[in-house]
Formats: C-alpha cells, sequence, structure tokens
C-alpha cells in the first residue's frame, strides 16, 4: 500500500494586495487542489475558493463508492478520474452561477489543477495555466499542458518557450472556470510510484522560477515542509510579482501487500 505525505502554502507575494489563490489539502480523500482567480475588486479570491469547494463538496459527496452520479462519463478513465472532472466542471457551474446571482462578480474565474488519487493511480485535472509536476528519478515532467495563448503559439512553433515565458501576453488565458458558457477539462492519468514528488502550482510560482530551478529544489532531499517553503521564498526573492502556491505529495512506502500500517 502507498503511503502519502502532503504540505501546502500560499502567499500574497510581495506586489499584489489581496492572495486571489486559493488550495486544499485534503489527505482523508487524497485530494489535492490549487486555484488561482482572476477579475477585480478581489473577486477572483470568490471564484477560485467557490471551484475549490465546489471540487471537494463533489468529491466528498461521491467517496461511497457505490454512489452514481448523473454525468456522461468517459470510458477510456477510471471511476475516480471521471468524477475528478465532473467536479471541475461542477466548478465551473458554480463560478457560474454566483455570477448570475450577483452582476457585481461578472468577470471573475479561475485557474485550476487537481490531483485525485486512488490506489496507485493519480488523476490530474486542470483548466488554465496552474500546473502540475511529477519529480521522478530526479527527472522534472510537467503533467499538464497550460491553456493559455503563449503555448498555442509555442506549439504551432510561433515562439520558443524562453520567448513565451517574458512574452507581455504569458497571462493570458485561453480556458478558465466562469470564462466561457461551457469548458474543456483536461484530464490525465498517471500511475504513482515510492518515490515520487508532486508539485502542483499556481503561475505566481513558475514565472519566477524556470523548470530547472524547481527541479533543483525538489530534488534537494529536503522536507516537504521546507521544500514548500523554499519554493515561495524563492518567487518572492525574484520579485514577487504575483500570488504564489504550491502544494507538494510525496509517495511514501510500498509496504508488502497484508501489511498494515501502524499510525
Ligand atoms: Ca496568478
Amino acid at each position: 500500500m502507498l503511503r502519502i505525505k502532503a504540505c501546502g502554502l500560499s502567499d500574497v507575494g510581495l506586489t499584489r494586495a489581496h492572495n486571489e489563490d486559493y488550495f486544499e489539502v485534503d489527505p482523508r480523500h487524497q485530494l489535492f487542489v490549487v486555484a488561482d482567480g482572476m477579475g477585480g475588486h478581489s473577486h477572483g479570491e470568490v471564484a477560485a475558493q467557490l471551484a475549490v469547494e465546489a471540487i471537494h463538496d463533489f468529491i466528498e459527496k461521491t467517496d461511497d463508492r457505490d454512489t452514481t452520479w448523473p454525468a456522461v462519463t468517459d470510458s477510456r478513465l477510471r471511476r475516480h478520474s471521471n468524477l475528478l472532472k465532473m467536479a471541475v466542471r461542477l466548478a465551473h457551474d458554480r463560478v457560474m452561477g454566483a455570477i448570475r446571482e450577483d452582476g457585481a462578480l461578472s468577470g471573475m474565474g479561475t485557474t485550476v489543477v487537481g490531483l485525485l488519487l486512488e490506489g496507485a493511480t493519480a488523476a490530474v485535472a486542470h483548466v488554465g495555466d496552474s500546473r502540475a509536476y511529477r519529480l521522478r528519478d530526479s527527472r522534472l515532467d510537467q503533467l499538464t499542458q497550460d491553456h493559455t495563448w503563449v503555448h498555442e503559439q509555442v506549439m504551432a512553433g510561433f515562439l520558443s518557450k524562453e520567448q513565451a515565458r517574458s512574452h507581455p501576453l504569458k497571462n493570458v488565458v485561453t480556458r478558465a472556470l466562469g470564462g466561457e458558457s461551457d469548458v474543456v477539462v483536461d484530464v490525465r492519468e498517471v500511475e504513482v510510484k515510492p518515490g515520487d514528488l508532486y508539485l502542483l502550482c499556481s503561475d505566481g510560482l513558475t514565472t519566477m522560477l524556470s523548470d530547472a530551478d524547481i527541479r533543483e529544489r525538489l530534488a534537494s532531499g529536503r522536507t516537504l515542509n521546507e521544500i514548500c517553503r523554499t519554493l515561495v521564498n524563492d518567487a518572492n526573492a525574484r520579485g514577487g510579482v504575483d500570488n504564489v502556491t504550491v502544494i507538494l505529495l510525496s509517495i511514501e512506502g510500498d509496504l508488502e501487500q497484508g501489511e498494515t500500517e501502524k499510525g
């Protein structure tokens, strides 16, 4: 049986008045979510929190394996991956519903990246430019593809990755919860292994630290709490121009079948 350890940390950064990121670490349901809200008058805070709570509520409600839910499921995905996908769609509905109820919230939205673990399979879902990474055998892989204009330009060959990092339009997301009448959620499944380290983060981290910077810190061998703190501190040390949020998740052990873990 795999054991997990996790920690999360969010910081307003050095130049913003509000922290419009929101996150949740829920070891009981093995659910981990980062959302990065947007919208004037701190409405991004509202959107991000609504989205994370909606995802959590749905995962909690469907915790019982016998629960059925009214949705079209993707037969290529496992049950919990479909649950996470549905949860993100419902989060979008909740943000849209809040905007309909209160016109002042118009224009708010949020990105989201979520990881839901069941057995040895992690479902990773995202909308927007919040990212998931995996460190395995000292190698860092980005598990999500940003839904941004600059990433589309990179994929089309019009911009290099380096140009995209410093492009004036680098913050323009092409998908967000609350953004359009419908939302397309990307979901993938990853088989986890003992020794893996997973990072979920808002773009406040990745605009300040390169993938090489992130890899170095994740591979440092320090405790999860120390790495979380280092990532946030280093994003701030380089300017801290945005809110920064990180969740770290380590896959700890591989107990023999039949062995039970003692608290
Ligand atoms: Ca941000």
